[in-house]
């Protein structure tokens, strides 16, 4: 992968990042594509409506919200403390229980737990955490072929694409596209396409569900991620719309899960609050059509070996930060990707990551380090729909705000000169202390903003101004001053 000039990781960083440009300049290409932009606004307005419905008719959510917000910031005080109870509930029922530093950790872990079974092929759960380290390029590398029996990842995985939105990866692709690509590739990983395949939603779920079939009676080894895991009684909890992953979960002999460190719950009882929250939140369901509940193993049913990777790869970092730990809370619901404007016009692939939207404009620099992701704070218009969707309570504003002081103080520590903008800062702030100055100023702004004004609007400010107002409409400023305006009105009464 290569590096993009957003700063952006490679693989050999144990962090993957897509390696696309800065998110300013991969939006101008999104935003360029009105294909792109209609898919988009067609799935997040859909989407909108049906969680707004959703979390309208239950009268308590916002006590649902704050439950589950208060859980996730007990859970992120006693971290410690609830993942090695964890560690002792799976290990007692059976399970094994691995712990990762990093992305190439994790790898190496599921890469040695898959060859030890002799399989070469593993089926595989949507998961973002498996995503995030590369896991599939890492087993790849490994000689094991990983299959996605998602049906969004599935199209991703065939279309070598990228996934551009949390539970909807292949949001960007229309029908007409999906068909096309399930007609090219199928066939190259396994049962093709049916010759006469049409873009009928039906049709497309049919060639698909032939297509895995064939995987899940075949498969050894499944490895998926994990949206929960209670602390008290080891159980890990999966959740889904399709039934494929429950294929995974059951079927195959071993199953191997990565769970980033903050989906430990405390409880099995917690379950309750987030069970609500989630389905609502994301899909605008009242239930998960799949919840699928394993505590170790069971002789006779199930997997015979469970395997649990407990991922860390930067989540320590971003607990350490007061205000960023907030963003450990997310379930990925993508409640706060549907809502936001700019999301809803540059699609996911603008942020980067495997993170996109809101979320991944917080959690993709804490997790890679403000100086290698330093343009994502800035990928919002801090408008709060994030903060009002997010259903446990996760003030994205905030976090964004304060990024963005680490962003520039990263860059200020790291040059050498300040910068125009530092300068143009502190000439504004002597000149805002100073009532002579500030006066002086007004004046001139007025006066050069009579010369620079067409339309009612200033089009183009001069010098280093220029590539503000290049996005922007400038107000022109107000041809007389409020001292000047207060003098002739009131002082003179
Ligand atoms: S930040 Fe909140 S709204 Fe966004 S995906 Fe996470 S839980 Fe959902």
């Amino acid at each position: 992968m290569s590096r993009g000039s957003g700063g952006g990781l490679d693989a050999n960083d144990g962090r993957v990042w897509l390696g696309t440009p800065a998110f300013p300049e991969a939006a101008r290409t999104a935003l360029a594509d009105t294909q792109l932009r209609h898919n988009l606004r067609h799935a997040t307005t859909t989407i909108r409506a049906k969680r707004l419905d959703a979390t309208g008719e239950v009268p308590h959510w916002e006590e649902l919200r704050e439950a589950g917000a208060a859980i996730k910031r007990r859970t992120a005080r006693h971290l410690d403390h609830y993942l090695e109870q964890l560690e002792r509930s799976v290990t007692e029922a059976g399970g094994t229980v691995h712990w990762a530093g990093d992305a190439a950790e994790a790898n190496r872990i599921v890469a040695r737990l898959v060859t030890a079974t002799g399989a070469r092929e593993v089926v595989k759960v949507k998961s973002m955490a498996t995503q995030e380290i590369g896991l599939n390029e890492a087993l790849g590398a490994a000689g094991i072929t990983a299959y996605e029996t998602d049906l969004a990842e599935l199209i991703v995985q065939l279309g070598e694409d990228r996934p551009s939105h949390i539970l909807v990866p292949a949001i960007h692709r229309n029908r007409a596209e999906i068909r096309d690509v399930f007609a090219a590739r199928m066939g190259d990983w396994g049962r093709a396409a049916p010759q006469d395949l049409d873009d009928d939603p039906k049709a497309l779920a049919e060639a698909a569900r032939l297509h895995l079939r064939e995987k899940f009676l075949t498969a050894e080894v499944a490895i998926s991620g994990a949206n929960f895991a209670a602390a008290d009684t080891g159980t890990v909890a999966v959740v889904e719309s399709e039934g494929n992953g429950r294929m995974c979960l059951t079927l195959p002999r071993t199953l191997i899960t990565v769970m980033g460190i903050e989906k430990v719950v405390p409880r099995f009882a917690d379950l309750e609050v987030f069970l609500q929250l989630l389905p609502r939140s994301s899909t605008g369901e009242r239930m998960n059509p799949y919840t699928s509940l394993w505590t170790g193993v069971t002789p006779g049913d199930g997997p015979q070996d469970f395997h649990l990777v407990l991922l860390d790869n930067g989540r320590t970092d971003v607990l350490k930060d007061t205000v960023g730990r907030q963003t450990l809370a997310c379930i990925r619901c993508s409640a706060c990707l549907n809502v936001c404007p700019v999301y809803e016009r540059t699609g996911g692939h603008a942020y980067g990551s495997v993170y996109p939207g809101p979320i991944g404009a917080v959690l993709t620099p804490q997790l890679v380090g403000v100086d290698k992701a330093p343009s994502l704070p800035f990928a919002s218009t801090l408008c709060g729909a994030c903060y009002d969707a997010c259903p446990v309570k996760i003030d994205i504003p905030e976090v964004l705000v304060h990024l963005r002081a680490r962003v520039v103080e990263a860059d200020r520590d790291r040059r050498a000169l300040p910068t125009p903008e530092a300068l143009a800062m502190a000439a504004a702030s002597a000149v805002l202390d100073s009532p002579t100055l500030l006066g002086i100023a007004q004046r001139a702004a007025a006066a050069g903003g009579r010369l620079t004004t067409r339309g009612g609007r200033i089009r183009r400010l001069p010098g280093p101004l220029r590539r503000w107002s290049a996005t922007r409409d400038t107000p022109p400023p107000a041809r007389e001053t409020f001292r000047t305006w207060w003098r002739e009105n009131r002082e003179r009464r």
